[in-house]
């Protein structure tokens, strides 16, 4: 079957080529400046389960997922640092999405190792008439790439002005250059002056550096449809390149309740710290509950649901395997075929019980650890043998302190034909 993924760009589902044909991604990644919150988390997780995904179907994958480490959030994070918060965070960012144990992408650029190749493409737009330069500053010229504005669905002549300064052409021109101001501590020599690149011109930048000028997946949240990503057609098309066949936009990642995500509230929930308190098993149960391009909501309530969906997944394993009907992974794997619908995959691996069906399924999300039950420690073997003892000499009361003393230990035991069986007591237990 071939695979089609929605595209923000024709509104349509659009089919990739055939395996085992390149597939090739490029998913933007943060901005440096804290510890990336789990919003944030949404695009590299399924950037990754999808190229996990394509592998396992047979395609040439690749996915390219940057890091923007030269930014205005940066320089006003930390004056006179910046480059050193920027080095600490996108290590962070490496640290904390490493540990979602889905791997990582194959290639991970900073935009602050391609700036020669950013003062080229700039270059290029000025001879071709897209760009201009006053005092220090390059602007791309928006009226002349009548396009602008169809990917974000807006009339040309109604796009909001993005970076106001009277000295423009046209109030809709974006800055792909822009001249060094006081308190900015990183700066690189061009034709232009001391300065430093745009946003958006790093992006098109990247993803041309590691993937060519044409490529199939474009990915990043919806938020940045505009401008970041009207911006980028504009450049890499005024280019001549065809630049991303497919943009998919992920739905945002909605804080419901305590776990409020905005830096005003002063309770922003980092990656690390929802790995930390959940678990990166139920964080990612929690991100197949939905389609990628639906919002998704985040809230204590909704994770929790989460780890019970992960419990009972781990459950199956606990009981005997039984042999599954024919066709059912050819079902799920027309589930993520069409559109990646992880929503509904999820909802037909809850039915297998086959032990190896379902540990091929929850392997593609990285989730094929909830086959393999936690040994219990030997103290806590020691305590239910004892308690098993003390039912046998019908001693209840005694074998009641011994399970109470076993869930103190974050253990729960089961009596079942062959003895005692020991699990993890879950969080809610
Ligand atoms: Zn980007």
């Amino acid at each position: 079957m071939t695979m089609r993924i929605s595209d923000t760009f024709t509104r349509s589902k659009q089919e990739l080529p055939d395996a085992p044909a390149p597939v090739r991604m490029y998913f933007c990644g943060p901005t440096v400046y804290a510890r990336a919150h789990i919003g944030n988390a949404r695009p590299f997780v399924i950037g990754m389960w999808l190229r996990r995904w394509l592998a396992a179907r047979g395609y040439d994958a690749t996915l390219v997922h940057n890091i923007t480490d030269i930014n205005d959030k940066i320089y006003d994070a930390a004056p006179g640092a910046s480059a050193e918060l920027a080095a600490s965070a996108s290590q962070w960012y490496l640290d904390d999405t490493r540990d979602f144990g889905i791997g990582m992408p194959d290639h991970q650029p900073k935009a602050s190792e391609v700036i020669p190749q950013m003062i080229a493409a700039i270059e290029e737009l000025i001879a071709r008439g897209y760009a201009y330069d006053v005092v220090g500053d390059v602007y791309y010229r928006v009226g002349k790439f009548p396009e602008y504005g169809r990917l974000s669905g807006q009339r040309p002549d109604q796009v909001e002005d993005q970076e106001p300064n009277p000295r423009k052409e046209d109030p809709r021109d974006f800055a792909l250059w822009k001249a060094n101001k006081p308190g900015e501590d990183t700066w690189w020599d061009s034709p232009w002056g001391r300065g430093r690149p745009g946003w958006h011109i790093e992006c098109s930048v990247m993803a041309e550096e590691l993937l060519g000028p044409a490529f199939e997946i474009h990915g990043g949240g919806l938020d940045l449809v505009f401008p970041h990503h009207e911006n980028e057609i504009a450049q890499s098309h005024a280019l001549g390149h065809r630049f991303a066949q497919v943009w998919m936009h992920n739905g945002m990642l909605r804080p419901v309740g305590h776990a409020k995500m905005s830096k005003s509230e002063g309770n922003i929930e980092t990656i690390r710290d929802a790995i930390d308190r959940w678990g990166r098993e139920t964080l990612l149960v929690f991100f197949l509950t939905a389609h990628w391009s639906k919002p998704i909501d985040y809230s204590g309530e909704t994770v929790r649901a989460a780890e019970a969906r992960k419990e009972s997944l781990r459950e199956v394993f606990r009981n005997p395997s039984e042999p599954g009907v024919q066709g059912e992974w050819e079902r799920f794997a027309a589930a993520l075929d069409d559109d990646f619908n992880t929503p509904e995959a999820l909802a037909i691996m809850h039915s297998w019980r086959d032990h190896d069906l379902l540990r091929r399924g929850l392997d593609v999300f990285g989730l094929a650890s909830l086959a393999d039950e936690e040994a219990a420690p030997p103290e806590v073997v020691v305590l239910a043998t004892q308690r098993q003892q003390a039912r046998a000499s019908g001693n209840f009361a005694e074998a009641d302190r011994l399970r109470g003393e076993i869930a103190d230990r974050g253990w729960t035991v089961r009596d079942v034909a062959e003895g005692f069986q020991l699990v993890r007591s879950t969080r809610a237990a």
